[in-house]
C-alpha cells in the first residue's frame, strides 16, 4: 500500500487551505479526501454567497472556546494579514466593508474556493466522493477507511467540520474519527442560527422587518440590526449575532427605536394623546413604529409585569420607575419588548458548531496529545466564532497551522 506523507479528511476551509499550504512547503506528497463531489461546498455558501472571509477587526475576543490563550496562539501565528497576503498571492482581491468584514471584490465565495482549487491542481492528489468511516493508526502509520478502499499516512489531519448545515456534507463524522482516538467531545449546540421565541407574544408580526437594538436580559450582549419577525420565532442580522451568546431559557430586550430615548418616546405619546383624547393606543404609535408592532406592544403593554423588569433595569441600568400609567408602559414596551427564547432552528439552519474537540487536548501546532502525527482541524475544535468572518478566519488559520506542523515533522523524517 502507498504511504503518502499526510492526509487529509474533509476538503472545506481548513483542509484546502492545510493542503495548499503543505504543497507550497514542499509536502506534496498528500492525499485530501472529500466526501461530496466537489471541493469547498459550505465555502463556496458562505457570507450569503459572498464569503465573508475575514473581520478587518480580528482577535481572540471574538472567540468562544475552553483555551483562549490557545486560540490566540493559532491566531498570533497564521492571522488576518497572513490570509489576505495568501489569498491575494494567489490572485484574489480582497476589501473590507464598512463593519470590517473582509469579502473578495468579486463578491462570490465559489471564488475564494476556486482560488484555493486552482493552487492545488497538480499539487495534491485528491479524491472526491470519498466519505472516511474509520481511522486507526498501528505501527505509527495512519490507516484511513472510505466505503471501498484504505489508506495510509504518516500524518492524518481531521479536517471534516461540525454538524453545522449538514447538507453541505459536515453530519459530524470528525467526532466519531477523533473519539476512537480517545479524544472527548463537549456538548454541542447550534450557533449563529434563527431564534425560536415564544409565539403568542409575536401573534401577527410574521414578516415584519424592523431595525432594532436586541439585548439579552441580564447580560451586556447587544446588537443593533435588521430582526425579521417569522412563524417561529425571529430571524435576522441582529437575531444570528446575538444567537451565539443565547440559547433556551434566555429573555430578549427589543428595542424598536434604537437611536431615540424612553423619555423622548413618553413625550411624543403624551402630546399625541393631549391632541387626540379618543385616539386608541395603537394609533398612538402610528408613524412611530410598523402599524402591526404597535397593536402587539399595545397588547403587550397592557399585560407585561413591568415592576419586574423595572427590579431588572435596577439592576442592570440604575433606573427606577414607579406608578407607570398605560403610556408610560407603552413607550416603555417600545423600548423594552420582552421576547422569552424556547429555542434554536438547531444544526439544519445553523452556520457553525458550539463546542467540539476541547483545545486543551491538542498542541499548540494543532496535533492530538491522544495520538501523535494526528491533527484536528477548524470547527471541529471547540472553537466558535461571531458572525462576520471570524469562523471562516479560524478554519483558514487551522489549515495553516497544522501544515507547518506537519510539514516540520516531514522535514525530520527526510
Ligand atoms: C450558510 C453558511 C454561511 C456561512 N458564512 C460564513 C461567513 O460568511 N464567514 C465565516 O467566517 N463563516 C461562515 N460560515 C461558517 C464557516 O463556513 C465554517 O465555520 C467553516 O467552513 C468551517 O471550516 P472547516 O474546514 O472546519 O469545515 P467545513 O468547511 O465544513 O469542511 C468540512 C469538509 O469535510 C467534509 N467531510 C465531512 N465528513 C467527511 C468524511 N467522513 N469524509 C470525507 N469528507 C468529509 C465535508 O463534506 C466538508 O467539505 C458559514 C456557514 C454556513 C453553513
Amino acid at each position: 500500500m502507498r504511504e503518502y506523507a499526510a492526509i487529509i479528511v474533509g476538503g472545506g476551509a481548513s483542509g484546502l487551505f492545510c493542503a495548499l499550504r503543505l504543497a507550497e512547503a514542499g509536502v506534496t506528497d498528500v492525499l485530501l479526501l472529500e466526501r461530496n463531489d466537489r471541493l469547498g461546498r459550505k465555502l463556496s455558501a458562505t457570507g450569503n454567497g459572498q464569503g465573508n472571509v475575514t473581520n478587518a477587526h480580528m482577535g481572540a475576543e471574538h472567540y468562544f472556546t475552553d483555551a483562549p490563550d490557545a486560540v490566540v496562539s493559532v491566531l498570533d501565528r497564521f492571522g488576518k494579514d497572513d490570509l489576505l497576503r495568501e489569498l491575494t498571492s494567489l490572485g484574489g482581491l480582497f476589501e473590507a466593508d464598512e463593519v470590517g468584514r473582509v469579502y473578495p471584490t468579486s463578491r462570490q465565495a465559489a471564488s475564494v474556493t476556486d482560488l484555493l482549487r486552482f493552487a492545488l491542481e497538480g499539487r495534491v492528489e485528491v479524491r472526491l466522493g470519498a466519505r472516511v468511516r474509520s481511522a486507526r493508526r498501528s505501527g505509527g502509520k495512519f490507516f484511513v477507511q472510505t466505503e471501498g478502499e484504505e489508506f495510509c499516512a504518516r500524518s492524518l489531519a481531521l479536517a471534516c467540520g461540525g454538524r453545522a448545515a449538514p447538507h453541505f456534507g459536515t453530519a459530524g463524522d470528525g467526532y466519531a474519527l477523533a473519539r476512537a482516538f480517545g479524544h472527548t467531545v463537549t456538548p454541542l449546540r447550534p450557533s449563529l442560527v434563527q431564534l425560536k421565541t415564544e409565539q403568542a407574544r409575536i401573534r401577527g408580526l410574521k414578516g415584519v422587518r424592523a431595525d432594532c437594538a436586541v439585548r439579552i436580559v441580564g447580560s451586556p450582549v447587544c446588537m443593533r440590526g435588521d430582526l425579521l419577525f417569522t412563524d417561529y420565532g425571529v430571524s435576522g442580522d441582529a437575531i444570528f449575532r446575538i444567537s451565539a451568546f443565547c440559547g433556551e431559557g434566555d429573555v430578549l430586550s427589543v428595542d424598536f427605536l434604537p437611536g431615540r430615548a424612553a423619555g423622548e418616546v413618553e413625550r411624543l405619546l403624551r402630546a399625541k394623546a393631549a391632541r387626540y383624547p379618543a385616539m386608541r393606543k395603537e394609533d398612538l404609535l402610528r408613524g412611530v413604529v410598523n402599524s402591526s408592532v404597535g397593536k402587539c406592544l399595545t397588547k403587550y403593554s397592557a399585560n407585561a409585569d413591568f415592576s419586574q423588569f423595572q427590579a431588572q433595569n435596577t439592576a442592570e441600568r440604575g433606573k427606577i420607575r414607579k406608578n407607570m400609567d398605560d403610556l408610560a408602559r407603552l413607550a416603555h414596551s417600545v423600548k423594552d419588548f420582552r421576547l422569552p427564547v424556547v429555542g434554536t432552528l438547531g444544526f439544519d439552519y445553523a452556520q457553525v458548531t458550539k463546542g467540539g474537540v476541547p483545545l486543551a487536548e491538542v498542541d499548540e501546532g494543532l496535533m492530538s496529545l491522544r495520538a501523535d502525527g494526528l491533527y484536528l482541524l477548524g470547527e471541529l475544535l471547540n472553537v466558535d466564532g461571531e458572525c462576520g468572518g471570524y469562523n471562516l478566519q479560524w478554519a483558514f488559520s487551522c489549515g495553516a497551522v497544522a501544515a507547518d506542523a506537519i510539514a516540520g515533522r516531514e522535514y525530520a523524517h527526510r
